[in-house]
Parts: structure tokens; C-alpha cells; sequence
């Protein structure tokens, strides 16, 4: 265990704000943490588990202890024809996962190729891109009961995964801190193609049968044309979550705009939050330094030396634009802190 007092978070969250956590501690075990949970009083203080970074938004410096889980093994634990069950530490990089199973061939999170973060942040908002979600291929969660300080494990099921929800979300609210999570990854999975532009820019590369690695590298090649580097332009990726609304909603907008984009879910609708904030006129929008990405208007960007409280009154501007043009709310789909 390693403490630090009065540490910097600026490299520690990817909008890159510069505030300061009271104590961080790196925690290198699951046994440490355990023992830090039983010798620490829990009640005392502000705790945040951090991992990345890259789904929160410091708007002050943090008054408590930050938590940040440095352990990052992985490895496959059981396997039959199908699939694989493969379990990592909550402390390894969620991207070095997704290239160890796109590597060994194992299918089931290919298209989640370039998320920032943590493995053990990824099932609280069950991450999802083109086409796929956390959800479809997580076998179990083990996290730390802090009330009971036992590990225990969740199922698929238990977790209540929703669109970027879970039961962490909700009923476990702080009373955890996940310590691995595991996968059972198929051997011969069907691929998700037919999101976004997946398949056509496989056609542009001559692919005709791909391979899990195709499309994975396919992946990368979007979101790198698409997306703000975060090393580059601080950012947190989506800000918002897209809305869902009812059908009242969805055919007063379809005829002022009839080719409004649109995906049904669960028997709800659910709309673009990037072409709600383009059509009120904020794609590429900027005020001094906060703006919209001008490629993907969802991502607020920091173009140097935003203040967290710039970056959040820029984000309920947007919020608010859009409610005023379709009296729709967005709800914010990063972290305030
Ligand atoms: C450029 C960019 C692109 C992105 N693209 C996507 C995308 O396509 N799809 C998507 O779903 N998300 C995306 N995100 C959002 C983000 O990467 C994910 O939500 C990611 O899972 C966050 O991981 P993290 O380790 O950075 O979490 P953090 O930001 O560090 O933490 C997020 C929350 O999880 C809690 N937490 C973290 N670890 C633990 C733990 N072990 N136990 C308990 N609580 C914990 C924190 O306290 C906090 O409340 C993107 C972000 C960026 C910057």
C-alpha cells in the first residue's frame, strides 16, 4: 500500500483537471484491501474508488481518500468447446484485455476495443460501443461488501444490467469495490457488424469474411478518425446518455425533422443525444475553454485550462439548449464529483 497527501489528480482523470485528492492510496491486492477496509474507518471520510478516470468530472479538489487499485493480472480459468471463462483484476487496463482476447481469438468484447479505463469500472455503466455492451459476455463480478468486508460474487443476472446501468448504480450504491471481474468468451462468436459504419469501412479494406481481429482493428480505425485522443484533448467521451422518450415525443419531432435517427429498445425510443445537441446548433460549439468535438458533438472537450466547474456550466448550457428546442432532458452520463 502506498499513501500519498495532497496528490494530484491532473493524470488521473481524462478531462485532465487539475485538483488535488486529501489522501490516495495504491492498494496492490485484493488481501490489502480487505485489510485497509477492516483497519480504516469507512464512515470517517469522503472515499472514491478511481480507475482511469475517464467517466468522471472533478469540479474541486476531492476532500477524502481516493482509492486507486493497482493489481492487474488476468488469466484463463476454465474452458470447453465453446468458450472460455476469463477472469481479470479490477486494476488492468480495460483495452489491454480487449487485445489479450482479440490476440488469443476469444470473441465477445472485440468491439469494445478502445475504452478507456479499468477493468473493475466497466460493469458499473456495462460499457458499450457499436453494437455490443459489457452485459452480453461478463460471467460474474467479485467485489468487496465495505458493510460486511467479505468478497462476494454477482451473476450476470444479479448485476440487472441496463444502457450504461447496473445494479452498482443503484441498489449496491457505495457499498463496493469491485476486485475482478470475469468473461466467458466464445470461441466462434457471431460478429457485430452492422452498427455504425463497421461494415462498410470493412468493405473499404477489401474484407469480405472478417476475423475478430478485423473488426476490432476495424473499431480502432473509427474511433481513432472519430474521437478525441484524451492524451491530446482532454475529455471524458460521452457526456450524456441518449434519451429515451415516448412516442408522443418521437412523432413531434419526426415532423419537424423526418429523417430523425432513431433505435427501439426494450419497446421504448431511443434518440441520438449527438443529433439532439447538432440540431439545437451546438456541434462544434465552443465557449472560451470548453467546446462540443466538432466530429462528435456528444464529447465535451477541454482545450487546455478548463476549471471542472467551466467544464460542468458548459455541459448544462448544452443540457439546457436542448431541452429549450425539444423539451427533452439529457441526463449526464459521466461522474460529477
Ligand atoms: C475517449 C473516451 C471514449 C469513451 N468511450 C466509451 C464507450 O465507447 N463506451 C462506454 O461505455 N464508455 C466510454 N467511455 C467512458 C469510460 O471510458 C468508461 O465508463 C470506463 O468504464 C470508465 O473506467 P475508469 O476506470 O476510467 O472509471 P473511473 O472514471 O475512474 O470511475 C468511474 C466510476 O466507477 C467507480 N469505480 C471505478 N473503479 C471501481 C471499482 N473497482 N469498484 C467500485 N467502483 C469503481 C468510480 O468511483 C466512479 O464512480 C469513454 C471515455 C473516453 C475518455
Amino acid at each position: 500500500m502506498k499513501l500519498f497527501e495532497n496528490y494530484s489528480l491532473k493524470n488521473l482523470n481524462t478531462f485532465h483537471i487539475d485538483v488535488k485528492a486529501e489522501k490516495f492510496i495504491e492498494i496492490e491486492s485484493s488481501a490489502e484491501l480487505l485489510d485497509f477496509v477492516k483497519n480504516y474507518d469507512m464512515n470517517s471520510k469522503n472515499i472514491l474508488v478511481l480507475g482511469g478516470g475517464s467517466n468522471i468530472l472533478f469540479t474541486k479538489d476531492f476532500d477524502g481518500t481516493i482509492l486507486h487499485l493497482t493489481f492487474k493480472d488476468h488469466q484463463e480459468i476454465s474452458e470447453n468447446d465453446e468458450s472460455v471463462i476469463l477472469e481479470a483484476d479490477a486494476g488492468m487496463n480495460w483495452d489491454d484485455l480487449v487485445k489479450y482476447s482479440v490476440e488469443k481469438n476469444l470473441g465477445g468484447i472485440e468491439n469494445l476495443a478502445m475504452i478507456p479505463g479499468a477493468v473493475g469500472a466497466a460493469p458499473i455503466q456495462n460499457i458499450g460501443a457499436y453494437g455490443q455492451e459489457l452485459k452480453d459476455s461478463l460471467f460474474e463480478v467479485e467485489y468487496l461488501d465495505l458493510s460486511e468486508q467479505k468478497f462476494k460474487t454477482l451473476s450476470n443476472e444479479q448485476c440487472k444490467f441496463g444502457y450504461r446501468d447496473s445494479i452498482f448504480k443503484k441498489m449496491l450504491k457505495k457499498n463496493f469495490i469491485i476486485t475482478k471481474v470475469l468473461f466467458r468468451l466464445k470461441k466462434n462468436p457471431e460478429l457485430i457488424l452492422n452498427y455504425g459504419n463497421v461494415l462498410s469501412e470493412l468493405k473499404k479494406e477489401g474484407i469480405s469474411n472478417p476475423t475478430i481481429k478485423d473488426v476490432s482493428n476495424i473499431v480502432r480505425k473509427i474511433r481513432t478518425e472519430k474521437l478525441p485522443d484524451p492524451n491530446q484533448i482532454g475529455n471524458a467521451g460521452s457526456f450524456f446518455k441518449n434519451p429515451f422518450v415516448d412516442e408522443e415525443t418521437f412523432q413531434k419531432i419526426k415532423n419537424e425533422f423526418p429523417d430523425v435517427p432513431y433505435f427501439k429498445q426494450d419497446g421504448k425510443i431511443k434518440i441520438p443525444a449527438a443529433w439532439l445537441i447538432e440540431k439545437s446548433g451546438l456541434k462544434g460549439f465552443r465557449k472560451e475553454n470548453v467546446g462540443t468535438y466538432p466530429n462528435q458533438p456528444l464529447v465535451i472537450v477541454n482545450y487546455g485550462k478548463a476549471t471542472g466547474k467551466e467544464i460542468l456550466d458548459f455541459a448544462m448550457f448544452i443540457r439546457q439548449t436542448v431541452k429549450n428546442k425539444f423539451n427533452i432532458v439529457l441526463e449526464h452520463e459521466v461522474i460529477i464529483i
